[in-house]
């Protein structure tokens, strides 16, 4: 029995079912954990991965393992993509997406915040490679317009980005990358596809890191690159299987089984940030607070219109950020002061503009500081609004705010 045969609709029914079928043999109901390394072949099997192709019988699992095929048909089918190929993290994606995509004398557009490993790498790692980055505020369309060369071949995007929850226009960059002859791969981490299916809007790629929302647990590691239409066997023989960094099969099932549940797992995480978000707007000791399902968010209209979930994180900010964070740290007794988001539990952190500017940011124009002055001043606490109870999470941030 094959998901293709199955009706599946809405996307509850899709995060149970999609990729898992009754074992064969033992007609066990939950998929089976597949954590052999090789497979008995045929006789006449061949050893080249050119000559792979995806229905070939398993023979190696970093070419292919039954256990991660499951998770990437339900990655594709909740996302409404054509294939997915899994990684062992969010940044081996990215990295897989990148190394497939550029080649030395290539140019890309890459947002000027995002996840702080691609900044850096896209700081000095990708240049080093002949291969030319503009970094710009991408929720500025002329911006990208202006950006644009010749040679560029990709945009590169994270909506809500990491960590200012500033946000891009999927459709209108995708339409601007098109008509460059470029193509769009958006970072939807922070979104889901529970709010936002950037390949319906016209994007090339999707990536996620499946250690946060979509895995929700806290315990694995993952990322996922998809596409709507093209073929993504390149990819896999390129970067999964010669650069090998591939997802282990036990981390696999485990984001699988956290995906069944992740549909129900956003509208709580959507209910209890709107109202603690809500809250701390009317604390006197909060500054200044950024949501995107608050109307007080400066693309609060692109918010409604981009995503049908508003996600769980929250950014706020303190008088003495810094000093506040340490204060905070040792007061929370509920909300765990650590870094990474999406889990079940909630989790707070203080990121230091000053830090993050020198080490992975480096803007280069006096309008990106400016920009990012505006969302995020000294410092912003970073907010990942988890499934306890709405009143217990408020509870113990109003002690720990004092
Ligand atoms: C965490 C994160 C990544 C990196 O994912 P890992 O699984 O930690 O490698 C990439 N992009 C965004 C937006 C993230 O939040």
């Amino acid at each position: 029995m094959s998901i293709k045969n199955l009706p599946l609709i809405g996307d509850q029914t899709k995060a149970v079912h999609a990729g898992e079928y009754p074992d064969p043999v033992t007609h066990a109901s939950a998929p089976n954990l597949v954590m052999s390394t090789t497979y008995v072949a045929d006789a006449d099997a061949g050893f080249s991965v050119e000559e792979m192709s995806e229905n070939d019988p398993f023979l190696y699992t970093r070419w292919g393992n039954p256990t991660v095929r499951q998770l990437e048909e339900k990655l594709a089918t909740l996302e409404e993509a054509e294939t997915a190929v899994a990684f062992a993290s969010g940044m081996a994606a990215i990295t897989a997406l990148l190394l497939h995509r550029l080649r030395a004398g290539d140019h890309a557009v890459i947002s000027d915040v995002a996840y702080a490993a691609l900044s850096e790498m896209s700081n000095e790692m990708i240049p080093e490679l002949n291969i030319e980055v503009t970094k710009v505020n991408t929720s500025d369309t002329d911006a990208i317009r202006k950006a644009l060369r010749p040679n560029t071949k990709l945009i590169y995007i994270e909506t809500p980005c990491n960590p200012l929850l500033r946000l891009t226009d999927i459709a209108a960059v995708a339409e601007i990358a098109h008509s460059a002859g470029a193509q769009l791969a958006v970072d939807s981490t922070f979104a889901t596809p529970a709010a936002t299916k950037p390949l319906l809007l016209g994007a090339d790629y999707v990536i996620h890191s499946l250690t946060k929302y979509l895995g929700g647990h806290g315990d694995a590691l993952c990322g996922v690159v998809l596409v709507r239409r093209s073929d993504l066997a390149p990819l896999r023989k390129k970067t999964a299987i010669r650069l090998g960094g591939v997802i282990s099969p036990f981390n696999a099932w485990l984001i699988m089984r956290g995906i069944a549940t992740f549909p129900i797992r956003m509208r709580v995480h959507q209910e209890n940030a709107l109202q603690i978000a809500a809250c701390l707007e009317q604390h006197p000791k909060v500054k200044r607070v950024l949501y995107p399902g608050l109307p007080s968010h400066p693309q609060y209209e692109l918010a409604r219109r981009q995503m049908a979930n508003f996600s769980g994180i929250i950014t706020f900010q303190l008088e003495n950020g810094r000093e506040k964070a340490r204060e905070i740290a040792e007061k929370l007794r509920i909300i765990h002061y650590a870094v990474s988001l999406g889990h079940h539990r909630s989790l707070i952190f203080y990121l230091h503009s000053e830090d993050l500017l020198q080490t992975s940011f480096k803007f280069a124009t006096s309008e990106q500081y400016a920009s990012w002055n505006a969302f995020a001043g000294e410092g912003i606490f970073r907010f990942s609004v988890g499934l306890e109870n709405a009143a217990d999470i408020i509870a113990d941030l109003e002690q720990a705010l004092g």
